[in-house]
C-alpha cells in the first residue's frame, strides 16, 4: 500500500487524508495550522515537521490547498525532495495558468503530475464520493487512480495538464449561473402568487429542470436536505462560488471566450459578499436577488 503524503489539511484535505488511513495507506501530514494538524493526528496520520520533510519516502503526495500561489509555493518547496518517478496530485480549485507551471515543475524534476480538483464538497469529502475531474499524462492518471479512489467514487480522465481544472472551473461557472436562474424563477414566482412547491413540482418534472432545482432547491421546503431548510449554512460558501466564477472569467479572457453569464454571475456573488454574506452557502443567493435595491 503506497504511502502518501498530504499537505493542506483543511475543511476537504482533512476528511480526505482521513479517507486514505481508513482504507490501510500510511498517511504523513502537513498544514500550517495547528488546529488542522492535531485533527489529522487524531485521525490517525502522522504529522511532519514541514511539507518537504512530509514528502520524504512518499510514492503519492496530495496537496488540498486555498489558490493557486499556495500551490506553486508548496510545490516549489516538495517537488526536488520527491523521488524520481513518483507522483504528485493537487487537487485544489486553482487558475490553469499556476496548474500548467506546476506540472512543468514535476516534469522538469522526473515526477509524474496529475491536476485533479474535486467537486462533492465538504459532505463528498466526509463520505469518500467525491467526483475528481483529472488532468495529466496517461500513466500518470493510472498511477493517480487507485489513490483517488479511495476518497472519491468518481474518477474522469479529461485530458492533458490543467485539464481537470478547465472542467471543474466550466462545470461551476454553469453551477452559478443555474443557482441564479432557479432563485430568479422562485422570486418572481412568489410575486406572481405562486408556490414555492407548485413552481418546484412543475419545472422538476419540466424543461426548467437542473442540479440547482432538484437537488439544491434554494428555497426552503421542496427539497429538505439544501441548505435553503437550514439558515443557508454552507454547503458551499458563497465566497467558494465566486472564487471559481472570477477562475472562470481569467480562464475565459486568456483564450478569448464569451462567458456574459458567466461574468455577470460573478458580478452577482461579488455584491453577495460584499454585503456580508460570503460565508453562507451559495444558494442563499435567493434572498438577495429577492430585493431589487440591493441586487445588481
Ligand atoms: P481550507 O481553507 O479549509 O483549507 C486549506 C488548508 O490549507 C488550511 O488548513 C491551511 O492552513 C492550509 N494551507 C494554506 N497554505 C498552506 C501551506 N503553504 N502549507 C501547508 N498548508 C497550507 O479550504 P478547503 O475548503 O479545504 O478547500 C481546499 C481547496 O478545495 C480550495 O482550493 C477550494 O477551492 C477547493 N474546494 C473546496 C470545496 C469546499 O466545499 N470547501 C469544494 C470543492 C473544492
Amino acid at each position: 500500500m503506497a504511502t502518501v503524503a498530504f499537505i493542506g489539511l483543511g475543511n476537504m484535505g482533512g476528511p480526505m487524508a482521513a479517507n486514505l488511513v481508513k482504507a490501510g495507506h500510511k498517511v504523513v501530514a502537513f498544514d500550517l495550522a495547528e488546529a488542522s494538524r492535531s485533527q489529522a493526528e487524531a485521525d490517525g496520520a502522522t504529522i511532519a515537521q514541514s511539507a518537504a520533510k512530509a514528502v520524504e519516502g512518499a510514492n503519492v503526495v496530495v496537496t488540498m490547498l486555498p489558490a493557486g500561489k499556495a500551490v506553486l509555493s508548496v510545490w516549489q518547496e516538495i517537488v526536488p525532495a520527491m523521488d524520481k518517478g513518483t507522483l504528485i496530485i493537487d487537487s485544489s480549485t486553482i487558475d490553469v495558468d499556476s496548474t500548467r507551471k506546476a506540472h512543468a515543475l514535476a516534469s522538469k524534476h522526473g515526477v509524474l503530475s496529475v491536476d485533479a480538483p474535486v467537486s462533492g464538497g465538504t459532505g463528498g469529502a466526509k463520505a469518500g464520493t467525491l467526483t475528481f475531474m483529472c488532468g495529466g499524462e496517461e500513466n500518470a492518471f493510472q498511477t493517480a487512480k487507485p489513490v483517488l479512489e479511495k476518497m472519491g467514487k468518481k474518477i474522469v480522465h479529461c485530458g492533458g495538464a490543467g485539464a481537470g481544472q478547465g472542467a471543474k472551473i466550466c462545470n461551476n461557472m454553469i453551477l452559478g449561473i443555474s443557482m441564479i436562474a432557479v432563485s430568479e424563477a422562485f422570486a418572481l414566482a412568489e410575486k406572481l402568487g405562486l408556490s414555492h412547491q407548485a413552481l418546484f413540482d412543475v419545472a422538476s418534472t419540466s424543461s426548467g429542470q437542473c442540479w440547482s432545482l432538484t437537488t439544491y432547491c434554494p428555497v426552503p421546503g421542496p427539497v429538505p436536505a439544501s441548505p435553503a431548510n437550514n439558515d443557508y449554512k454552507p454547503g458551499f460558501a458563497a465566497s467558494l462560488m465566486l472564487k471559481d466564477l472570477l477562475l472562470a472569467k481569467d480562464a475565459a479572457s486568456s483564450v478569448h471566450a464569451s462567458t456574459p453569464l458567466g461574468v455577470h454571475a460573478a458580478s452577482i456573488y461579488k455584491s453577495y459578499e460584499d454585503a456580508g454574506h460570503g460565508g453562507k452557502d451559495f444558494s442563499g443567493i435567493v434572498n438577495f436577488l429577492r430585493h431589487p435595491a440591493v441586487a445588481p
